[in-house]
């Protein structure tokens, strides 16, 4: 954001900075795009979907980038039972016939503590790559992008000194349908399942009541969860996000408020809405507030061969990111 950036320079050479007077959107690093290219050259190396060992690579890989930048790590490891693709489009077979592969997932949960707080916010992405049938699924944007930019926005949080609450980053796995489409597993496969959310369903149902909230299970801190903000396929160049009718209405008027102010209105620039089911649809269906940034129009290359890391433009990532670092240092607030 090059207006927060001359703004943040004008202060510092004035001698006056103090970090309590951040302004949203203004990070108090330079956004490093070089940190966001590696890592994506990492995580869009190879295809990773749910229950794959590059995936299990790519947990390890980033618990490792996130206690370099000094946050908490905890990896979930949990069963995600999927319906068996060779079932698909069959009746099932015999009454006792398993229908499902039970496979090894993993969500990822970076934290960034603030002593004694009682609230926590969520930052959210998955980071499964779709099997695709059409040739191997590298998920550059669906969803490098977003997964890449969690790991710089936690870093530039991590600078920020007047947060009231903690911050959670969280990589989602089996965000993606197993079988080919969204809804096979509910409308052509015998085990008449939902095969997709695996890990933001995972999280959303381990949250606990807690005085008309919901909150953390104990193990991650037990916080209040105020809201997730979740973000998905930003590096298309030009990137417009979608007026996402599933997201929490008050938090989407956050955000539109926040383009304008940031960036002219450029990101929510259309007239029209869409329901993006994604994986803050768990979290909204418990009664958290929740919003899915994510540019569900400009889709060449989704679940396609052609989603590698040479369509992506970074100016769209940083712009998104710098939208979501605004939302979050908002939401962090008593
Ligand atoms: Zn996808």
């Amino acid at each position: 954001m090059i207006r927060g950036q001359i703004l943040l320079i004008a202060v510092l050479m004035s001698g006056a900075f103090c970090k309590s007077k951040v302004e949203p959107g203004q990070a108090l690093l330079p956004w490093d795009e070089t940190r966001v290219r590696s890592a994506l050259e990492f995580l869009a190396a190879e295809p990773h979907p749910l229950g794959s060992a590059r995936q299990g690579q790519l947990a390890d890989w980033l618990q490792k980038e996130s206690e370099a930048i000094g946050l908490t790590v905890t990896v979930d490891t949990f069963t995600a039972s999927v319906p068996d693709p060779a079932y698909l489009g069959s009746s099932g077979g015999s009454v006792m016939q398993k229908l499902t592969l039970d496979l090894t997932a993993r969500n990822v949960y970076a934290q960034l503590k603030v002593p004694n707080a009682d609230c926590v916010v969520l930052l959210g992405s998955h980071y499964d790559s779709k099997r695709l049938e059409t040739g191997p699924g590298f998920g550059a944007n669906d969803s490098g992008s977003s997964s890449a930019a969690l790991l710089e926005i936690m870093r530039q949080m991590k600078e920020q000194s007047d947060l009231k609450c903690s911050i959670m980053a969280v990589w989602f796995d089996g965000e993606e349908a197993y079988l080919p489409e969204w809804r096979d597993g509910e409308e052509r496969h015998p085990a008449r399942q939902q095969d997709n959310l695996y890990g933001s369903r995972h999280l959303a149902g381990q949250l606990q009541s807690c005085a008309s909230a919901q909150c953390l299970p104990t193990h991650l801190g037990g916080e209040k969860v105020k809201a997730l903000v979740l973000l998905d396929m930003i590096g298309m160049p030009n990137v417009k996000l979608t007026l996402d009718s599933l997201s929490d209405s008050q938090l989407m008027n956050m955000a539109v408020a926040l383009d304008r102010e940031m960036f002219q209105g450029e990101l929510y620039g259309r007239s029209y809405s869409k329901s993006a089911v994604d994986d803050h649809v768990p979290f909204m269906e418990k009664g958290v507030p929740a919003i899915d940034l994510i540019d569900f129009d400009n889709l060449q290359t989704w679940h396609q061969p052609s989603d590698r890391l040479e369509t992506l433009d970074y100016k769209s990532i940083e712009k998104v990111s710098q939208l979501a670092m605004a939302m979050l240092l908002k939401l962090a607030q008593p």
